[in-house]
């Protein structure tokens, strides 16, 4: 039946088939009954190796899918358990979600883009969820796309840098793809057995494999690149050289600026008699952001 298709394309759940779709008055939410196909029975929740039926579970159980305009969504469908030679006895497998969550895939994808996107307080209001389900929604959707997916595959070209997080008392190392853009690794700490982890887990091929690495001028990463990347070209990244322009701007500014004002005329008391820079050194000690803009230009 048509319609019944569209329920199934409306909640990601064309994978199974419809059976019923209803509103539950109590709850205020549709609820959307489907069964697995049969191709898709009876498979381990963790290898989708197909097992002996162990028992009906706990009977019907709901997962949370997309909404529905206002309205929240679920689909409901029986959940047997399997007996799986290598997991032992675990809850079926089923087509719309990932193994132990309470959400559809889609729900869980939509999540986990929007987490990437905005903020968590929208994410937990727009999707009416507790922020730990927002964390353990993304360690799912995470780990699911790990197993299928080698972020480290063809590195060529790579940055390394460090991101201060609680107030500079933690840090985070962080690598980035520089051919396509996107973070592929980050790990607590700002130390060389940090880095180290990177390196080991891309291994000694891979790591020979490194044509450019971009950092900045700390030691601990100069040193584990020669290690691990010996012939790697090390680059100075452009933030780091804008910075140190600036910083190196700013320092001869404020000797010209100390200079000018002990000259004669340099300095002048104002109404309530504190000391101002006047003349060239007034200009000089207001050229500062002029020069950073300079220096960003
Ligand atoms: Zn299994």
């Amino acid at each position: 039946m048509p319609g019944v298709r569209v329920w199934g394309r409306l909640l990601g759940v064309h994978a199974a088939v419809v059976e019923t779709v209803g509103f539950d008055e109590a709850e205020q939410v549709v609820v959307v009954g489907v069964r697995v196909r049969r191709r898709d029975r009876d498979r381990c929740g963790v290898c989708s190796r197909r097992c002996p039926r162990y028992d009906a579970g706990r009977g019907r159980r709901r997962w949370r899918a997309l909404d529905l305009g206002t309205v929240r969504a679920f689909v409901e469908a029986d959940a047997p358990r399997v007996r799986c030679h290598e997991h032992g006895v675990v809850v079926a497998a089923v087509p719309w979600a990932r193994h132990g969550a309470g959400h559809t895939r889609a729900f869980d994808d939509t999540v986990t883009w929007l987490a990437t996107t905005t903020s968590r307080t929208t994410v937990r209001q727009l999707m009416r969820i507790a922020w730990p389900t927002v964390g353990s929604i993304i360690s799912r959707v995470r780990a699911d796309i790990d197993a299928q997916v080698d972020r480290l595959a063809g590195l060529r070209r790579i940055g390394i840098d460090e991101i201060s997080y609680k107030k500079n008392h933690r840090y985070l190392t962080v690598v980035v793809d520089h051919d396509t853009g996107r973070l592929v690794w980050a790990a607590a700490g700002n130390d060389k057995p940090t880095l180290a982890t990177f390196f080991d887990a891309l291994g000694p091929d891979r790591c020979a494999q490194i044509t450019h690495v971009s950092a900045d001028a700390a030691a601990w990463i100069a040193r584990t690149v020669q290690q691990y990347c010996p012939d790697a070209i090390r680059c100075a990244d452009p933030f780091h050289v804008v910075k140190w322009a600036t910083d190196a701007l700013d320092a001869v500014r404020r000797q010209a600026w100390n200079t000018a004002r002990r000259q004669p005329g340099g300095s002048s008391r104002d109404r309530r008699g504190r000391r101002a820079s006047a003349g060239a050194a007034q200009g000089m000690k207001r050229a500062r952001w002029g020069a950073c803009q300079v220096v960003c230009v």
